[in-house]
C-alpha cells in the first residue's frame, strides 16, 4: 500500500497586482523585456541560440563602454557575476582589498573570505565615498593581488567614483574588480577608459529587467589569470601536477569553463537560462536603441526631480549629495511617522514600492529609485504625489503639493 499524500489546493495561474516598483531595486521591467521573456525557447545548440549569445556579447560590449571580447553573461542574480568574478581571480591565500562604504562592501569581501582570500578592508563613514588617494594609501601598505570596489552602493545611495583607481592598480600591478549592479545604465560606467579588469552587473536596476542574469566583462589581463588556472574539461583534470588551489573552487562559477562555453568552442557547461539570455538581449538593445547618453541623462533628471520633490515635501536627504547615484534617494523618515506602516499605506493604497534600509540606516530613511522603464516624469509625480498623501495621513506637516511642484519645475527647466 502506497500512502497517499494529499495534494495541494490548486491556486490559479500566476496574477500579480499592478505595481509601480520605485525602490532601489527590483524595479518595474521595461514592457519588451517581458516580452522578449516569453518567447519560444530553442536548443542550446540551435543556430539562433548562437546567434543570439553572439549578439548579446556584442550589445553588453557597448553597455560596458569595452572591447573586452571576454563580456558575456554568468546566469543567475547578480552575486553570480559577483562569486564568478571573486572565485575565478582569487586564488586561496591571495590577498583581497574592499574599501567599504556600505552593506555591498561587506558582501564583497565576505565572498572574498569564502574564496579563501587574506581579505584587508577599510572602511568609510555611511553617506560618504573613498577618495582616490585613501585607496592607493591602501594598496600601497596591503599590496593586494585584486582590489574590489563597489560603484552605486543601494545601501547608501553614494556612487564611488570611478575614473582614477583603474590607473592606481596598474601602477601597482592589482587587478580592479567593480561590482556595478546598481548603477550600469544609469551612471556612467566606462570600463576600458577606467581601466577596469572585471566588472558585473544585475538586469534589475538601471537595465530595466528581472533580476536573473548577471553581465560580466573581463580584460585580457583578468582573462589571462583566469586561464593560468587549473582547466578541467569535459569532466577531466588536465594532466599534470596542478596544486589543488589552481582550480577555481566553483564548478557552476568557474569563469574559465564559462568562457569556453560562450567562446568558439562551445564547450558544454551549463545550460544557458535562455528566457533569461532573452531578457538581457532585450534591456542591452532597449539601452542602445535610445542611446547610452541618453538613458543616463534620463536617469540624472529623474534623480534630480526625485529629489528636488523629497526636498519640497520638507524632508531630509542623507548622505553626500554631490556622490549620490543618479537613481536612488535615502529619504529620512519625519519624527513620528512610522516608516514600515507608511511604506506599507503607499503599497496597499497606491500599488507603489519603495524601499527600507539596512543597518545603520535601519528605521531612519527609505530608499525610493528611479531606475530603468521607472525613470520617467509620471513615475516621479505619482509617487511624490502618494507620498504626500500617506505622510499626511501619519500626521506629517508636509507642504501641500510642494513635492509635484518641486519636481514638475525640474522637468520644465529641462525642457
Ligand atoms: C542590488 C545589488 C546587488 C544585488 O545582488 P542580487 O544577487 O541580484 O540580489 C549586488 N550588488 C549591488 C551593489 C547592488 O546594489
Amino acid at each position: 500500500m502506497t500512502t497517499v499524500i494529499p495534494g495541494p489546493a490548486i491556486p490559479g495561474p500566476v496574477d500579480p497586482p499592478a505595481r509601480l516598483l520605485m525602490g532601489p531595486g527590483p524595479i518595474s521591467a521595461y514592457p519588451s523585456v517581458l516580452r522578449a521573456m516569453s518567447a519560444p525557447l530553442v536548443g542550446q545548440y540551435d543556430p539562433f541560440m548562437t546567434t543570439a549569445m553572439a549578439e548579446t556579447q556584442e550589445l553588453y560590449r557597448a553597455v560596458w563602454n569595452t572591447t573586452n571580447d571576454a563580456t558575456l553573461l554568468v546566469d543567475g542574480t547578480s552575486r553570480a557575476g559577483i562569486e564568478a568574478a571573486i572565485v575565478s581571480l582569487v586564488r586561496p591565500g591571495d590577498r583581497v582589498l574592499v574599501p567599504v562604504f556600505g552593506r555591498f562592501g561587506h558582501l564583497l569581501a565576505e565572498i572574498a573570505e569564502r574564496a579563501q582570500a587574506e581579505v584587508h578592508t577599510i572602511e568609510t563613514e555611511w553617506g560618504q565615498v573613498f577618495p582616490a588617494s585613501v585607496i592607493e594609501e591602501a594598496i600601497v601598505r596591503v599590496k593586494p593581488t585584486l582590489l574590489a570596489l563597489v560603484q552605486g552602493d543601494t545601501s547608501t545611495t553614494m556612487n564611488q567614483p570611478l575614473e582614477d583607481i583603474g590607473a592606481i592598480c596598474a601602477r601597482h600591478g592589482v587587478l580592479f574588480y567593480s561590482d556595478a549592479t546598481a548603477s550600469l545604465g544609469g551612471n556612467a560606467f566606462d570600463a576600458d577608459a577606467w581601466g577596469l579588469d572585471a566588472a558585473t552587473a544585475g538586469l534589475q536596476k538601471c537595465l530595466g529587467g528581472p533580476s536573473g542574469s548577471s553581465p560580466i566583462t573581463l580584460s585580457e589581463r583578468a582573462v589571462e589569470v583566469i586561464r593560468s588556472r587549473g582547466r578541467i574539461e569535459a569532466g577531466i583534470r588536465e594532466a599534470g601536477d596542478v596544486a589543488a588551489s589552481d582550480f577555481v573552487l566553483s564548478n557552476y562559477f568557474d569563469l574559465g569553463m564559462i568562457l569556453d562555453y560562450w567562446g568558439p568552442r562551445r564547450l558544454n557547461h551549463h545550460t544557458e537560462a535562455t528566457s533569461m539570455l532573452y531578457a538581457a538581449r532585450e534591456c542591452a538593445r532597449v539601452l542602445l536603441l535610445e542611446g547610452r547618453d541618453d538613458v543616463i541623462a534620463r536617469h540624472e533628471l529623474a534623480g534630480r526631480a526625485m529629489l528636488a520633490g523629497v526636498r519640497g515635501l520638507g524632508l531630509g536627504v542623507f548622505g553626500d549629495v554631490a556622490h549620490k547615484m543618479t537613481n536612488v534617494v535615502a529619504v529620512e523618515i519625519p519624527e513620528g511617522v512610522p516608516g514600515d506602516a507608511a511604506r506599507s499605506a503607499l503599497l496597499e493604497d497606491f500599488g507603489i514600492e519603495i524601499g527600507t534600509s539596512f543597518g545603520p540606516l535601519h528605521g531612519r530613511v527609505w530608499r525610493i529609485g528611479t531606475m530603468g522603464y521607472n525613470a520617467r516624469k509620471d513615475a516621479v509625480l505619482t509617487t511624490l504625489a502618494a507620498l504626500e498623501a500617506v505622510l499626511r495621513r501619519f500626521g506629517a506637516a508636509v507642504p501641500a503639493g510642494g513635492g509635484v511642484e518641486a519636481a514638475v519645475d525640474i522637468y520644465a527647466g529641462a525642457a
